[in-house]
């Protein structure tokens, strides 16, 4: 079968599962529907060019050594050679790094053993090693361990194995060569040798080199193209500290265009690069229109875009899944283009996740959460801001999921599930409803703040939040973070009964889900009349099953629990389950 004919089959696919999906969910977005897919993994598997035939996406046990919580890298120093037609590459990378136990008998890195190293020098003397699976050993002697920083260089060359959603693939797209990468969470060492853990960040000098026809791409900023006529390096240079997960190559026959972002304090003006294919060249200028407008929002949400001395940047690449947030490049899946604007809420995700995940980074692949349902609620958030609470509720209406599985927290090997994303962002939304508009925003802008190029805990977060709250916050973070399964299931009944002067309401409620004795929490109750304005009034349930009565001068007719739609709860009246 050739390449065009998998194409049009695998596309004719996907339209007909949007269909069937555009049914199954009418009222969600479809970009999505295709979202859910990453998630759900088993059921699309397309990857136009080069067959990926899993997403499944494991943090191995044992991946990080103790010995890797000993050492700080400052530095990545890559060089890159890419050669597509082979599938290759050739590797250089410098490793500069600070050792935190000086006793250290030998330094353990993240780097597969399918790629063949042919030399690695530690302050320029030859050293031996030994890479076995996803560990890269290197002994020391004591003299070495005493020192301030040392520079591990590494010299290999292979073919990077496809894991996880990808790792490093060289791809085509009408029979152009494209290689890009998608290293989250453990795949960055498919191809270059690395502390790989989200909370070890270090700066970056990455050179690609490919054939001189190819525009490469990475994160920060450019410093110099260079080359001999046949082959042509970039060099990508970061300003600010990045993980080893959002470090990224994109290399391909790409256009380029730019618009620009004037910061909050009108003192600096940053660029936004575009890297399209020449296909969707004219489609990408109407859909990416938007960014500049975003960043604003976000800065002034938030505080100001944490990489303005560098970039905000998207790159087409050919994962069809979806887009990821490489550092200042957004990665964005090149059937998430056509000229409509139609995918707007990913690019708004993925730009929301160089304030939560790049910059605030995740202190472990536990703490998905704080990535990815900040993420989702951000998106709810935009379109509030453009549209009005309507469009922050029917946002959260489409993220809404009759079963959320797991809790939040450590996840396990579902890391880019349902639950991580939606459920996260209703928490989020919660929170908000606990704590108000207002100290919820200043809880954002203090978290931002105090953990900005760094990484935080679900701990962190909390800490944020009971301070700027002044809210015992514990049972919140229980029921929905750390051990609450699914979501509410609350069934309610009311009777009305006449009194002196007016009508007494007894109202009960009752939780009855199986997964998790019983949430807290305050949900507000609209009552209608016949004629006049509906009452709106707030009850506070902390325990199974609780009555409540209230005083109304005019007999009730109707009766709309959490009418905004601020709790993620199954709620029913208790007679139609009855
Ligand atoms: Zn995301």
């Amino acid at each position: 079968m050739n390449k065009k004919r998998l194409y049009r089959i695998s596309a004719l696919i996907l339209i007909l599962c949007l269909c069937f999906l555009s049914w199954k969910y009418a009222f969600t977005p479809v970009y999505e529907i295709l979202w859910k897919f990453k998630e759900a993994g088993k059921l699309l598997t397309v990857q136009t060019v080069q067959g990926l035939h899993s997403t499944s996406v494991k943090v191995l046990p044992g991946y990080i050594s103790e010995n890797q919580k000993m050492i700080d890298v400052l530095h990545y120093d890559l060089n890159i050679d890419l050669y597509p037609d082979q599938k290759t590459l050739k590797g250089a990378a410098g490793i500069t790094m600070k050792l935190l136990d000086k006793n250290l008998k030998s330094i353990d890195l993240n780097f597969y053993d399918n790629m063949k190293i042919s030399k690695i020098l530690l302050n320029g003397a030859e050293k031996d090693f030994i890479n076995e699976k996803t560990r890269l050993t290197i002994p020391l002697t004591n003299q070495e361990s005493s020192g301030d920083s040392l520079l591990v260089k590494i010299i290999y060359e292979g073919k990077p194995l496809r894991a996880g959603l990808g790792a490093l693939t060289f791809g085509e797209i009408n029979s152009n060569s494209v290689v890009y990468n998608l290293n989250e969470p453990i795949y960055a060492s498919t191809w270059f040798p690395c502390n790989d853990m989200p909370s070890d960040k270090a700066l970056l000098d990455i050179y690609i080199t490919n054939d001189s026809s190819k525009t490469s791409v990475s994160n920060g900023k450019l410093i110099e193209v260079t080359g001999n006529g046949k082959r042509k390096t970039y060099h990508w240079r970061t300003v600010y500290p990045i993980s080893t997960y959002l470090i990224c190559i994109y290399s391909a026959d790409y256009m380029n265009f730019t618009d620009k972002y004037i910061s909050e304090d009108k003192t600096d003006t940053m660029s936004i690069e575009y890297y399209v294919f020449p296909e969707h060249l004219e489609f990408a200028k109407k859909d990416f229109e938007e960014h500049p407008k975003m960043i604003k929002y976000f800065s002034g949400t938030f505080g100001e875009y944490p990489f303005l001395k560098e970039k905000y940047g998207v790159a087409e690449f050919l994962w069809q899944l979806g887009a990821m947030e490489h550092q200042t490049i957004t990665g964005i899946g090149s059937n998430f283009l056509n000229g409509r604007k139609f995918f707007n809420d990913i690019y708004v995700h993925e730009l929301s996740h160089h304030w939560w995940g790049d910059c605030v980074g995740p202190a472990t692949w536990k703490d998905i959460w704080l990535n990815e349902g900040f993420a989702t609620y951000c998106e709810a958030l935009y379109a509030e801001s453009k549209s009005g609470p309507a469009a922050l509720q029917s946002t959260m209406r489409s993220k809404y999921n009759e079963n959320f599985n797991g809790t939040l927290y450590d996840p396990g090997d579902n890391l880019f599930s349902y639950t991580v994303y939606d459920k996260g962002g209703w928490v989020l939304h919660m929170l908000r409803w606990e704590t108000g508009d207002s100290a919820f925003f200043r809880i954002l802008r203090n978290y931002f703040e105090k953990y900005k190029y760094s990484t935080a805990s679900t701990e962190d977060f909390k800490n944020i939040c009971e301070e700027i709250s002044g809210k015992n916050l514990t049972k919140f973070f229980e029921q929905w973070i750390y051990k609450g399964d699914d979501q509410i299931n609350l069934v309610y009944s009311w009777e009305t009964e006449k009194e002196d002067n007016g009508f007494k309401v007894l109202l009960n409620l009752e939780q009855i889900q199986r997964d998790y004795p019983e949430y807290n929490f305050t949900i507000e109750a609209a009552f209608g009349f016949n004629g006049g304005e509906d009452i709106y009034m707030k009850f506070y349930l902390d325990s199974r099953s609780k009555d409540f009565e209230i005083k109304l001068d005019q007999k009730p007719i109707k009766l709309t629990l959490d009418p905004n739609n601020w709790l993620l709860a199954k709620i029913r009246d208790k007679k139609s389950i009855e």
